[in-house]
């Protein structure tokens, strides 16, 4: 028997969470059986927590989109009891019990072994809004990021965190777009030069074209704050779009992209075939400072969840909130 945090529908369809005392065999079908010890918070879960059930496909269900632990048992050659392992996406936590949980069993194939200089619980606090970070910090990359300040959007939030201060240890001069100034030190702190409050971008103009200002562009936001964003970039330059924490709308013209030759490059985690998932770990392990993911974590227990999942998605936790499912 092990402790998961079960989201269960009633017959009136609406939703509850608890932590319940679940037996093995319950578990769903795979080829790993992973002894989970973080796993995180993020948009999407809150979603999944809350009253409704967000993006849930079946009941009961334990959420949680991403988890890292070690293999108890693998079918599968590539792994064997006692790997490190990391998994996000798959839709792992929607339709596939999830990270919320002590035990997992999932497909071989959603896995990734951790690389080395990465522990789980510095893998938790990446999760999967700063692995996002480091997918759209790989694909401005790919496309060049021109001279000036990369701009970073929800900067505060777990996706913005994660790709400030990986921006930074790269030696970009990064402007971080927060509504919440009072997190001004951690976003410096983080590697941040310049602090945008977010009412100076949501601001709206009629101008489709404004000074040519950012280099490159990660946008956790959407809606008005990426409409505007696209009037600003440098010829040339991208804008790697992961969110809508402000909405799903764009309410943009396509100015920027006929006069300034501006690119936005759609982020998704969830799908990412296995070389690219490899690659973006290790990046990670490579290029973001433990110590400023140390700073970023919120420490949480399965007891929190619900509370954290009402809080993210008022986009009101600071950096990313880890949680020790066996604390
Ligand atoms: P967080 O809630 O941690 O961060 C979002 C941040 O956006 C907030 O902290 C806040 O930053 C800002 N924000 C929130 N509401 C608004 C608003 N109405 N207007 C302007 N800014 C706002 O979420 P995550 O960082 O985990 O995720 C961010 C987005 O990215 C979500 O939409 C999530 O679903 C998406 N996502 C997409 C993935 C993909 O594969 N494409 C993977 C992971 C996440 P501040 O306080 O600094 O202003």
């Amino acid at each position: 028997m092990f402790n998961a945090l079960m989201v269960e529908k009633d017959a009136d369809g609406k939703t509850s969470a608890a932590i319940q005392q679940i037996d093995i065999a319950r578990l769903p079908a795979g080829d790993v059986i992973v002894d989970i010890e973080y796993s995180t918070v993020n948009y999407k879960d809150g979603l999944c927590i809350g009253p409704g059930g967000g993006l849930v496909r079946n009941y009961p269900h334990i959420p949680g989109i991403d988890f890292a632990g070690t293999v108890a048992s693998s079918d599968d050659p590539r792994y064997s009891p006692g790997d490190k392992v990391v998994l996000t996406g798959w839709r792992v936590g929607e339709a596939h019990w999830g990270g919320y949980s002590q035990k997992a069993r999932v497909k071989a194939d959603w896995l990734v072994p951790l690389p080395k200089g990465i522990d789980t619980r510095h893998a938790m606090a990446v999760g999967t809004a700063g692995f996002t970070a480091m997918l759209a910090v790989m694909a401005l990359e790919d496309h060049g990021i021109k001279d000036g300040p990369v701009l970073v959007t929800g900067a505060a939030g777990g996706v913005g965190s994660v790709a400030t201060a990986i921006l930074a240890q790269l030696g970009h001069e990064v402007a971080a777009v927060t509504g919440r100034p009072e997190t001004a030190d951690y976003l410096t702190s983080l590697g941040a030069t310049q602090i945008v409050a977010r009412e100076e971008i949501n601001e709206t103009t009629k101008r489709p074209l404004e000074a040519e200002t950012w280099g490159g562009c990660v946008d956790a936001v959407g809606s008005a704050m990426l409409a505007r964003v696209l009037g600003q970039m440098k010829y040339g330059a991208s804008v790697a779009a992961v969110g809508l924490a402000g909405g799903a709308d764009l309410p943009a013209t396509v100015i920027p992209f006929l006069l300034r030759g501006v690119n936005l490059l759609g982020i998704d985690s969830v799908m990412q075939p296995y070389e690219n998932r490899l690659r973006a770990w290790e990046r990670i392990a490579k290029d973001l400072p433990m110590e400023k993911l140390e700073a970023m974590i919120v420490p949480a227990v399965l007891s929190d969840l619900p509370a954290l999942g009402r809080d993210i998605l008022k986009g009101q936790i600071k950096g990313r909130a880890v949680v020790d499912v066996n604390g």
